[in-house]
């Protein structure tokens, strides 16, 4: 066993905290997309209907610019670019109604980790009349024929079996992309490992790794292995509950792919492709199932009013038993991300979407116990874009906003930790920084600043609004108190003491 040799592999990081996002252009003839990034990024590509539109996430990249609304033509009609939190750029392709866009048939692939193109379809074919009715079994469509459950993300072909195991003496605990190629942390002892390397029925070359006495966290999902990344398109993670237990990991090489070293180092496996570096390695290109949604799980309730009331009344809908008067508080809690949107993944699989919606709840009912008049944008696991939170705040008269998010790094930056406060304008500098102010009194933790930043939920609104990152999903530090409930309430209750602070302090 190699104890430390492993470590100098850290040594090669960029020195910048933050990529950016460089150009992107939406080529017609070809119909693709085809964006670039300073840095390796993973992109997550959602469809969502009313209106058609396809949303690339960049986890990790950020945009100088938000770029407005620009006419693309043919199936993409305007592509916009925005920042949605901290470390996270969307890009959204808003789609000719008339095109029908057949999710199995968009293909994502990166040229480098850093160069990505979405490929859709050629045709432009317009939405055909449902003549016949699908085929009774078509299993290639089993996944987004039920949009009820929780689909992937993109290219998520990842599969992890779970089976009950009562203790071992290794934890796995998943696996993390670095620059070199993948990193497997394990907690507790140094397994016994075999390696193998095989083809698959259909001729795929198979490295398989073998861990004895070794388990897998319940919590460990298939969106959080590498996606897609370095050749290997394909993760298999099962737990087998033998006696001792153990742990299969299976990787499928694209034909790309070189061949992987395997090194055991003190605290969990490397994986490094043999010959060249790991940037080099084209990823084939895949085709994915998107994720759709259908408009009662994307809409909030309020957004869309039922086609009875709009019949029945012709003046504009007034919720008249909730509107707000002008001398009545009322607080927008935004919970970030949410639904097909895991925010940042980090440590363990801890993701944001599920941390500030738990924070939030807290918030809400210390605010509540006040007698605080408070909203939220969303109260559960679901799926929201940008505007809808906006719009939600306008349209409650709110006269505060604050979306509260976690901060995510690379996952080879353990030592940054922190609380951050973004403002955009005047009247939000005020709320963020008492905000931050009352959180940092109340919660230890890193003093990360108050900072401007043109995020568009701060931007579109109109009164004053503040972005909390509650901490780093990816920090040492921060992760065990981020996926931890006492502290989530103490965080919680903490937003909401900065909150009155700021309506006391008379806003
Ligand atoms: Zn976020």
């Amino acid at each position: 066993m190699v104890s430390i040799a492993g470590v100098c592999l850290f040594g090669g990081l960029p020195a910048k905290a933050t990529a950016r996002l460089q150009t992107w252009e939406f080529d017609t003839g070809q119909n693709r997309f085809m964006f670039t990034t300073d840095s390796s990024v993973q992109p997550q590509v959602s469809l969502l209907p009313h209106p058609k539109r396809l949303v690339i996430d960049l986890p990790g990249i950020v945009t100088d610019e938000a770029v407005g609304n620009q006419f693309i033509g043919g199936a993409v009609t305007a592509v916009r670019v925005m920042q949605a939190d901290a470390r996270t750029t969307r890009m959204v392709l808003e789609l000719d109604p008339s095109y029908s866009l057949d999710p199995h048939q968009v293909k994502v692939w990166g040229m480098t980790s850093h160069q990505w193109v979405v490929q859709l379809p050629s045709a432009i074919q317009t939405a055909a009349p449902k003549a016949s009715p699908p085929p009774p079994s078509s299993p290639s469509r089993s996944s987004a024929a039920d949009p009820a459950s929780a689909l992937p993300p993109l290219l998520s072909r990842n599969q992890v079996t779970h089976a009950p195991v009562s203790r071992s003496a290794t934890v796995v605990q998943g696996v993390q992309v670095t620059q070199e190629g993948f990193f497997v942390p394990m907690q507790g002892a140094a397994p016994q490992i075999q390696v193998y390397r095989t083809r698959n029925e259909q001729q795929v070359r198979q490295l398989v790794i073998d861990l004895l006495d070794a388990a897998i966290p319940q919590g460990l999902s298939p969106q959080s292995l590498p996606q897609g990344r370095y050749g290997i398109h394909h993760w298999a993670v099962t737990q087998f509950s033998t006696n001792p237990p153990a742990v299969r990991l299976i990787l499928n090489l694209d034909a790309a792919s070189p061949d992987w070293q395997v090194s055991l180092v003190s605290g969990g496996i490397w994986l490094t492709p043999v010959g060249m570096p790991a940037s080099q390695i084209a990823t084939a290109p895949t085709t994915v199932v998107l994720p759709m949604f259908n408009s009662a799980q994307t809409q909030p309730a309020q957004a869309a009013p039922p086609p009875a009331a709009i019949a029945a009344s012709p003046a504009p809908q007034q919720p008249a038993p909730t509107q707000p008067s002008r001398d009545r508080i009322v607080v927008m809690l935004d919970p970030g991300h949410g639904g097909a949107d895991p925010g940042a993944v980090g440590i363990g699989g801890l993701r944001e979407k599920d941390v500030v919606l738990a924070v939030s709840h807290h918030t809400a009912n210390a605010l509540r116990a006040q007698g605080i008049a408070v909203q939220m944008t969303r109260q559960s696991d679901q799926t929201l874009d940008l505007q809808p939170r906006v719009d939600m705040a306008e349209s409650a008269n709110a006269t505060i906003f604050v979306s509260i998010h976690a901060n995510a790094i690379s996952m080879q930056r353990p030592e940054v930790n922190g609380l951050e406060t973004y403002y955009f304008s005047d009247a939000g500098h005020r709320l963020a920084s008492v905000l931050h102010r009352r959180v940092l009194g109340t919660v230890p933790m890193n003093d990360r600043g108050v900072k401007q930043a043109r995020f568009f939920v701060l931007r579109r609104t109109s009164m004053p609004a503040a972005l909390i990152e509650i901490g780093f999903v990816t920090g040492a530090t921060d992760a065990p108190k981020l996926r931890d409930p006492q502290w989530q309430a103490q965080m919680g209750q903490a937003i909401a003491q900065g909150i009155l602070d700021y309506i006391q302090s008379g806003r």
